[in-house]
């Protein structure tokens, strides 16, 4: 069967390496990884550390999980804990992610670290415990 059909992300995938995501699919991707909340599992773009916000309470990056939402999604841990991945983050000025969350309500996308799979997401989450 010929596809005639392409779908929004797809499209925005072929134009700029990238694919853009609303906040309903960004939460039912990261559901999808299996493990509660503080465990959900995102990937830097360039060392491919998967970190979670728990990573940020447990290396004392973070007081709370509510404040390593701040950095979470945006910069490797590595930036505030040298050893582990790497100083990036999606405030500099290349842009190597792959992933941007369109808020809806004409607000512009932003960048985002990729979800990691559910199998990379347990596997961090039993290893950090
Ligand atoms: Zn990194």
């Amino acid at each position: 069967m010929i596809k005639t059909t392409v779908s929004t992300a797809e499209r925005s995938l072929q134009k700029t390496g990238r694919r853009t995501i609303d906040l309903e699919q960004f939460k039912v991707e990261l559901a999808s990884q299996g493990v509660p909340r503080e465990h959900f599992a995102l990937v830097c773009p360039v060392c491919k550390t998967v970190q979670s916000r728990q990573d940020f309470v447990t290396l004392k990056v973070s007081r709370t999980l509510e404040e390593a939402q701040k950095y979470w999604d945006y910069s490797c841990i590595g930036r505030f804990f040298p050893g582990v991945g790497c100083d990036w983050t999606l405030g500099g000025l290349f842009q190597l992610h792959t992933l941007e969350i369109d808020p809806g309500e004409g607000e512009k996308p932003f960048p985002c670290f990729e979800p990691a799979t559910a199998e990379e997401a347990q596997k961090h989450m039993e290893n950090n415990l």
